[in-house]
């Protein structure tokens, strides 16, 4: 069995942002999580980058048992009502809802787009930690060209025992090693396989599996194979024998113990 840990399936089959699912999501949804069951992925975490798209994830994990959302606004998306998302969350969490919901993010800091407003993403990511901490969530961490503040906030948290997972681990060898310090698990998909990633493979080859959680960010973030077609949670088959090949050892291994992690990390 495998698990998507980091997907955005309503953006699979809506072509905008932050608009409500189509009325016809389950018709629409249901082909993607055949081809996912018939590659042995067995659960999806459909992630969260805003308030809409939150609601969005609650609502497909309300209509199907194999899939669980998350909550939380993405560092860039942080709009300056971002504080009203926050108790849109908590409200959220206080509902029957909550037994979809396993997880906080995809929250961090990203400083990569120009205009940015630093203070904002600073204080909105320390919000959504501390509604995770509330109710034992893990927190799913986006960063970008910030990976030392990432770090930095993340220590502040250590005694309060956050955990979670760093998403679309694109970051150096140091960092890798302090956030397992930290007890956090790293998320990879596919750019393990993008041939500019040689980086990426030298640090996934020491990592031990019982660090690693499996993601496909799709529709993002192919593999190299399918480059420029959209992302499926199939991928993860594809993700999780290209990462045993690397590790020279079998799929089975890398898909117990990454599941394994992911089930620990998430309660699922
Ligand atoms: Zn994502």
């Amino acid at each position: 069995m495998l698990i998507d840990t980091h997907c955005h399936l309503n953006t699979i089959i809506k072509n905008e942002f932050d608009a409500p699912l189509p009325e016809n999501f389950s018709e629409l949804i249901q082909p993607y999580l055949d081809e996912a069951r018939l590659h042995q992925v067995k659960h999806i975490i459909n992630v969260g980058t805003s308030l809409i798209e939150s609601i969005n994830c609650v609502l497909l994990a309300k209509t199907f048992k194999n899939i669980w959302a998350t909550l939380g606004t993405h560092p860039n998306d942080l709009t300056t009502d971002w504080k009203s998302d926050i108790v849109a969350y908590k409200k959220i969490l206080q509902s029957t809802d909550k037994e979809r919901i396993v997880g906080i993010g995809e929250i961090g800091l990203d400083y990569h787009y120009p205009d940015f407003d630093k203070q904002r993403q600073y204080d909105g990511f320390r919000a959504q930690i501390e509604v995770a901490l509330e109710h034992d969530l893990p927190v799913v961490i986006h960063t970008r060209d910030a990976a030392d503040e990432t770090l930095h906030v993340i220590e502040e948290y250590k005694q309060d025992n956050i955990r979670g997972i760093i998403h679309c681990f694109s970051e150096n060898a140091a960092f890798a090693k302090h956030a397992r310090e930290l007890g956090f698990l790293l998320g990879i998909g596919g750019p393990l396989t993008y041939p500019k990633n040689q980086y990426l493979r030298d640090i996934f080859i020491e990592t031990p599996l019982e660090s690693i959680v499996l993601e496909t960010d799709a529709p993002f973030l192919p593999p190299q194979y399918m480059r420029g077609k959209k992302n499926t949670p199939a991928q993860i088959a594809y993700i999780g024998q290209f990462l045993a090949d690397l590790k020279g050892v079998s799929l089975e291994e890398v898909a117990r113990i990454t599941t394994q992690n992911a089930v620990n990390l998430f309660r699922i």
